[in-house]
């Protein structure tokens, strides 16, 4: 399944959504803008400003794309959330 990473440039909501050629351009659930920016997969997302502004979601979207980083987010989590 072709799901990737979106984040909406208009609201910055970041969601997971389908991208197949014959579908209907993706929409942002919360503003309806089509204006995304389509994050990569394996938390490539590099700039200091993308993390400031959502670190809570990059961090569930971390879990989920990087399976194989699974340790090395529990030590991240640890270090920003104090469990
Ligand atoms: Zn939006």
């Amino acid at each position: 399944m072709p799901i990737h990473d979106f984040r909406c440039k208009q609201c910055r909501h970041e969601f997971e959504g389908l991208s197949r050629p014959q579908d209907p351009p993706v929409q942002c659930p919360s503003c309806k803008s089509t204006d995304l920016e389509k994050l990569l997969s394996g938390f490539a997302v590099s700039s200091a400003d993308s993390r400031a502004a959502s670190a809570l979601d990059s961090r569930k979207r971390q879990v989920r794309a990087n399976k194989d980083k699974l340790v090395a987010d529990e030590e991240y989590r640890k270090e920003h959330e104090g469990h």
